[in-house]
């Protein structure tokens, strides 16, 4: 059975989180999401709970895909859980640097593979800290997240600014 993990924060999760992960469900025949729960990343939009829940609404149409929450290291949620391959997106040549860095060093701590698969052209620009960007300043996201996700970060973000102008008045 190959199984594989697509880690990431999702905060909120993005039509671009999406497409890697269900091209990564045809390759593997077992994929769990994996949502850092780190409490050292404090400032998310949305919590842990949430970030799973709205994971679990739109990875339900593939069924050999799930979702956990994991702490610490990656590696040891990969050793927990006898994963043996992390498959991460690439937009860009920006995030190869980083993503070659991490891939090496995974790979030096536990048995464990890095498998990057291109980005869609149509998702190359998109990542969730851009969304919630062009949210705040009420930017027409609808086509870049699902709807179910959409209308939680429209409620969230308008809590969040009825929450600022309190603290100023
Ligand atoms: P992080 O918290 O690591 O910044 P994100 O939750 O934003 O991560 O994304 C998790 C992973 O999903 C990224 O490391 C990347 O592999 C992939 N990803 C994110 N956005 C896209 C996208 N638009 N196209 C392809 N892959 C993406």
């Amino acid at each position: 059975m190959r199984k594989a993990v697509c880690p990431g924060s999702f905060d909120p999760v993005t039509n671009g989180h999406i497409d890697i992960v269900s091209r990564a469900s045809q390759l593997f025949d077992e994929v769990v999401v994996a949502v850092g729960v780190n409490k050292s990343k404090a400032r998310r939009l949305f919590s842990a709970e949430e970030r799973m829940e709205m994971l679990e609404k739109v990875c339900a149409p593939f069924p050999n895909v799930s979702v956990a929450g994991f702490e610490g290291l990656l590696t040891t949620f990969c050793e927990q859980h006898g994963i043996r391959a992390i498959v991460k997106g690439l937009r860009a040549v920006s995030d190869f640097d980083y993503e070659l860095q991490m891939a090496q060093m995974n790979s030096s701590l536990v048995d464990v593979e890095t498998v990057f698969i291109p980005t869609s052209p149509e998702y190359s620009f998109l990542a969730s800290s851009l969304v919630k960007e062009v949210a705040t300043f009420g930017g027409d996201v609808s086509g870049l997240v699902p709807p179910d996700v959409l209308t939680r970060l429209t409620q969230r973000l308008a809590e969040r600014a009825a929450a600022g102008e309190e603290d100023r008045s």
